[in-house]
C-alpha cells in the first residue's frame, strides 16, 4: 500500500515517519490522534487517484489545510491517510471584469488579498487565523470572521469548486457567474461539510472592491447587560456597522497583562468599525453608533486617533485567543451564536454559568453577528476541573440553543462538539444528514468519525 501511495505522489510527498505525523495527530483543539501516514498531493489527479486507492482499500482519509480547526475537525480520530493541501497554493486565475478569483484550496487566505488588493480587491471573510489558514480550510468550514456582520461568511462568496469525492470521481459544481441557478446546489453541500463528504481541490471565488475608508471607536462598560444591549440597539438602528465586536473583563484582563497594548478595566469592552467609499459615509454611520454607546450608561468612548491608533485596537482583540492560552494552556473555545436581540442574554448566562461552577469563562466574539467565543480555561490535569468544564460547555450550549442559537458560528463540529448534534437537530434532520454521507462516501472513508454521522 505505501508503494502504491508513493507510485502516486512520488517518494517526496509522501510519510509514515513518526517525527512527520505527531504534528498532523493535532489542530487548534485539544483533540489527538496519530495517521498512519500523510501525503502532499500537487494536482487534483493525485487527489483522486488517493482518495480511489483508498475508497477500494476502506482507509480513512481526511483532508487537511493549515491545520487551524478549533473543533478536532482535521484529526484523524480513525487513523488513515492525511492529504495535506499545502503543496496546491496556485492562484489559477483572478478575473476583475468578471469580479472572481479561482485558486487551488491550499491557497492561503491572506496571500490571495496580497494578491487581490494590487486592484483595490478583497475576499472580505477575514478569521483571525487568515495568516496561515487556506481557502480549501475556509470553505469546509464556512469560516467566517470579524467583517461577517457586514460582509457575511465564506459560503457567500463561493461561486463554484472542483471537489474529489470519495469514490476519486472530480466534479466541477457552480459556475463564474454572479448569479446561478441551473441544478441543485451542489457547492453547498460541500460549504461547511468539514472534510466528510469529498477533497476541495479548486475554489471560484465573488470578490469585493476594497472599502476606502474606516473609523474605529471603543466603548467600556461597567454592566455587561449595557454592551449587549448597545450592540442589538446598533444592529438595529439602521446602519450596518463592517465590525462589532466585544471583549469581557478576563479577556481584556488578559490581553493587559500579556502585551504592551494599553486596555481599560472594564467589565466589557466594544470594538465597532465602519467603512464605506468616502469620509462622510463612514463618518455619518460612525455618529449613528456613538451615540447608541453613549446613551447606554458607557463609562469611557474613544475614536481611534488615526490609523497607529487603529491598528492597535485591531492588535488587541486579534490577540484575545493568544493571549488567553497563555493564562491557561488548557481551554475549549466555543462558538456559540445567537439572534442578534439575544446576545445580551447570552453574555449574562455565560456569567452565571462560569460563577455556577467556578470556572473562569473568557467571552470574545462577533457580537455584531451573534457569535460569541466563550474560551473556558481550566487544568486538564484536575479531574474535578475536567469534569466541571464539560458541565459549563453543555450549559453553554443548552442556554445557546434555548435562545433559538446554534452550537457553531463558524468553527465546525468536528469532534468536539459531535455529542451535542442531537440538542440541535431534531431525527428526520440527523437522519437525512446521515443519509446524504452514506450516499456519497458508503465506506466512510471521508474524514470519518466526525459530527455524529457514523
Ligand atoms: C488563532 C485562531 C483564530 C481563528 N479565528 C477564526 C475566525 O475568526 N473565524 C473562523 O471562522 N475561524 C477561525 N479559526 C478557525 C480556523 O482557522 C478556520 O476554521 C479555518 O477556516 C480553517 O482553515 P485551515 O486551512 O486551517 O483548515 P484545517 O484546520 O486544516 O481544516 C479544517 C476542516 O476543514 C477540512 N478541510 C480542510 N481543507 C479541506 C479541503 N481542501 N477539502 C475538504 N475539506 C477540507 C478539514 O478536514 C477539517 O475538517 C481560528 C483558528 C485559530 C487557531
Amino acid at each position: 500500500m505505501i508503494q502504491e501511495l508513493i507510485e502516486i505522489v512520488g517518494r517526496e510527498n509522501f510519510t509514515d515517519q513518526l517525527e512527520e505525523l505527531v504534528p498532523y495527530s493535532y489542530d487548534a483543539s485539544m483533540n489527538v490522534h496519530r495517521p498512519d501516514a500523510a501525503v502532499w498531493p500537487e494536482s487534483t489527479e493525485q487527489v483522486s487517484a488517493i482518495v480511489k486507492f483508498a475508497n477500494e482499500h476502506h482507509i480513512a482519509v481526511v483532508p487537511r489545510g493549515a491545520g487551524t480547526s478549533l473543533s478536532g475537525g482535521v484529526v484523524p480520530i480513525r487513523g488513515g491517510i492525511i492529504i495535506d493541501l499545502s503543496k496546491m497554493n496556485r492562484i489559477l486565475e483572478i478575473s476583475i471584469e468578471d469580479r472572481f478569483a479561482r485558486v487551488q484550496a491550499g491557497v492561503v487566505c491572506d496571500g490571495l488579498n496580497r494578491e487581490l488588493g494590487k486592484s483595490g480587491f478583497i475576499f472580505p471573510p477575514d478569521p483571525a487565523s487568515s495568516s496561515v489558514a487556506t481557502i480549501g480550510g475556509n470553505v469546509a468550514t464556512n469560516a467566517g470572521g470579524i467583517k461577517g456582520a457586514k460582509y457575511g461568511t465564506t459560503r457567500d462568496y463561493v461561486l463554484g469548486l472542483e471537489v474529489v469525492l470519495p469514490t476519486g470521481e472530480v466534479m466541477r459544481t457552480g459556475s463564474y457567474t454572479m448569479k446561478c441557478v441551473s441544478g441543485y446546489d451542489l457547492a453547498r453541500l460541500f460549504i461547511g461539510a468539514e472534510g466528510t463528504l469529498g477533497v476541495i481541490t479548486e475554489v471560484t471565488l465573488k470578490i469585493n472592491p476594497v472599502p476606502r475608508h474606516a473609523m474605529t471607536a471603543v466603548a467600556t462598560y461597567a454592566r455587561l447587560e449595557d454592551a449587549g444591549k448597545a450592540i442589538s440597539q446598533t444592529m438595529t438602528s439602521g446602519i450596518l456597522p463592517s465590525v462589532m465586536e466585544i471583549m469581557d473583563k478576563v479577556t481584556l484582563k488578559s490581553i493587559r497583562e500579556n502585551t504592551d497594548i494599553d486596555l481599560p478595566e472594564a467589565e466589557a469592552m466594544i470594538l465597532a468599525e465602519t467603512d464605506g467609499f468616502t469620509w462622510e459615509e463612514v463618518e455619518a454611520q460612525m455618529e449613528v453608533i456613538l451615540a447608541i454607546l453613549g446613551k447606554n450608561g458607557p463609562v469611557e468612548i474613544k475614536t481611534a486617533r488615526d490609523e497607529k491608533d487603529r491598528l492597535n485596537l485591531w492588535r488587541a482583540r486579534k490577540s484575545a485567543y493568544a493571549t488567553l492560552a497563555r493564562v491557561s494552556s488548557s481551554f475549549t473555545l466555543d462558538d456559540v451564536t445567537v439572534p442578534i436581540s439575544r446576545i445580551p442574554e447570552l453574555l449574562v448566562g455565560i456569567q452565571e454559568i462560569s460563577k455556577k461552577y467556578d470556572i473562569v469563562v473568557a467571552t470574545f466574539g462577533h457580537a455584531g453577528d451573534g457569535n460569541l467565543h466563550p474560551q473556558i480555561l481550566f487544568d486538564e490535569y484536575d479531574a474535578d476541573q475536567v469534569e466541571r468544564m464539560k458541565k459549563v460547555e453543555e450549559e453553554i450550549f443548552r442556554l445557546a440553543i434555548g435562545l433559538k442559537g446554534t452550537l457553531s458560528g463558524e468553527h465546525g463540529i468536528g469532534l468536539s462538539k459531535a455529542a451535542y448534534m442531537t440538542l440541535e437537530h431534531d431525527p428526520v434532520e440527523m437522519a437525512l444528514m446521515r443519509l446524504i454521507k452514506k450516499t456519497l462516501d458508503p465506506n466512510n472513508i471521508m474524514n470519518p468519525g466526525k459530527r455524529a454521522l457514523d
